[in-house]
């Protein structure tokens, strides 16, 4: 699998005109080597035929020497076309650990870049960082919601006082209220009338917002209690059996 490589973590470009064409060429990228997970500086050398559609280079992590590729689609950036550059990837993509989908949209500029730094200390495989960051980002969260007298309890019992600050209830009725007023959706389901691409993809977003709430973030939650809860069982020593 392949991973994108975002705009941030290139740190260095080289130019270079073949023909008619000016390549924009990456040369320089920071990010976490897929064999030993270290964040690793890659001086990349473009070293196979510029082509004006997709180019590929070889190299190795300079800490482990693991072999990995980077590969470039190129884009015209020129209204006359003649200027190239492009989106990069590396190969293979180490499994990352992601932010949340709309988390940038959604949560607070601080928290946001709190988050984000959470999850690029965990992909940095830097332990002490990702606990005090996680920990920022946790109070940032819990702090925009509850009342300031609250905020000075333990953080199980501040979740414990989130529910009587927020409609937890309040997704699904909003979902029911979309359906009773949106145009009688009801009735694209019972086939009365035919549905264009725009209410295909709210029915489906509608379908997905439901199984997400309903069965995967409770099962998931579960899952995650009982990994933590197995957390303080003590470690049965090796000689018990
Ligand atoms: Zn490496």
């Amino acid at each position: 699998m392949v991973r994108y490589i975002p705009k941030q973590s290139i740190v260095g470009f080289a130019q270079k005109t073949i023909n008619r064409y000016t390549f924009k060429l990456p040369v320089s990228v920071d990010t976490i080597c897929p064999h030993c997970k270290r964040k690793i500086n890659y001086h990349i050398e473009w070293i196979t035929q510029l082509n004006t559609s997709l180019n590929y280079t070889i190299t190795h992590c300079p800490a482990c020497q693991g072999q990995v590729r980077f590969i470039q689609i190129i884009e015209k950036s020129s209204p006359d076309e003649t200027l190239l550059s492009g989106e990069i990837f590396i190969y293979p993509g180490a499994e990352l650990r992601q932010p949340v989908k709309g988390s940038e949209e959604f949560l607070a500029d601080g928290i946001d870049r709190t988050y984000l730094s959470t999850i690029n200390a965990f992909n940095a495989q830097e332990w002490t960082a990702t606990s005090v960051l996680c920990g920022r980002a946790l109070e940032g969260v819990i702090k925009s919601i509850l009342p300031p007298e609250e905020t000075t309890k333990s953080l199980a019992n501040q979740l414990g006082e989130l529910p009587e600050h927020l409609e937890l209830h309040k997704p699904i009725l909003t979902l029911a209220d979309a359906i009773r007023k949106g145009g009688h959706l009801e009735t694209y389901f019972d086939l009365e009338k035919e549905p264009n691409e725009e209410i295909s993809a709210l029915m489906v977003d509608l379908l997905d917002y439901l199984i997400e709430y309903l069965f995967i973030l409770p099962k998931r939650i579960e899952a995650l209690h009982d990994k933590i809860e197995n957390l303080s069982k003590p470690v049965p020593s090796p000689d018990s059996d």
